[in-house]
């Protein structure tokens, strides 16, 4: 599939490598995404694309029609989770920055799935509450929340009132790096997400996986 993998060293990671050739199945347009993203200085917070994989598998396993990206970049999950989503289905892509969207434009038309994608460019906080005042409660199916740390916990609770029950949210980066070992009460992003992850740990409104995948995964299933 023409990945060559390095850690985040540089180092070559041969099982990484071997997990890639034996498991990614890149549509042509993600792929040209994912290079157009490696010329950009900030691509290191794109998706993991094994990660991308996975979660595009769990919204085509539960059928999902309805999706939700809180922080999309260049848009490759969120290109990723359309491409599984029916012709009637629909993404609603939620970033401040237009201009990292509009590298992703080009391979959203590329591969026909432009017209599910909803793209708001306004605080991602904006966007949930007006899909709550629009009576789009419990219709969601799947949501991905990749934005700002410090709001985390905000995206949180209002995702589980737009998921419906059996829905997934699924929170990136909530291992961060290790950081979440030892949080130091100056780094907010951290301690915002550390504070989270003990939460989920009780909550008894979902069912919960921590994958370590990535930079660490959660998955909330709404009960
Ligand atoms: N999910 C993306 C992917 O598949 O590659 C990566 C998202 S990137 C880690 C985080 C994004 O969150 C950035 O594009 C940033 O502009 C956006 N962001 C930061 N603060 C935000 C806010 N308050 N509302 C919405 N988006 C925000
Ligand atoms: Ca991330």
């Amino acid at each position: 599939m023409n990945f060559t993998i390095k850690d985040r060293g540089g180092k070559d990671n041969p099982l990484l490598q071997y997990v890639f050739d034996h498991s990614m199945r890149e549509h042509p347009a993600l792929r040209g995404l994912r290079l157009r993203t490696m010329e950009d200085p900030s691509n290191a917070m794109m998706v993991a694309c094994e990660q991308s994989q996975f979660m595009a598998n769990l919204a085509k396993l539960i059928k999902a029609k309805k999706a939700l990206e809180i922080g999309v970049y260049t848009g490759y999950n969120t290109l990723s989770i359309a491409l599984t989503l029916p012709d009637d289905g629909v993404i609603v892509a939620c970033d401040i920055s237009a201009e990292w969207a509009n590298i992703g434009r080009a391979f959203w038309k590329e591969a026909e799935v432009e017209k599910k994608i909803d793209l708001r460019i306004q605080p991602a906080v904006v966007t949930l509450d007006q899909l709550l005042d629009a009576g789009q409660a419990e219709t969601f199916d799947f949501v991905f929340i990749d934005a700002d740390k410090v709001n985390y916990d905000t995206y949180y609770e209002k995702s589980l009132q737009l998921l419906r029950k059996g829905g997934i949210i699924a929170i990136d980066n909530v291992l961060w790096g290790g950081k979440v070992l030892s949080p130091s009460p100056g780094d907010a992003d951290t301690v915002a997400i550390d504070k989270l992850n003990k939460k989920l740990t009780r909550d008894i409104r979902i069912s919960l996986s921590m994958l370590t995948v990535g930079d660490g995964l959660t998955l909330a299933i709404k009960l």
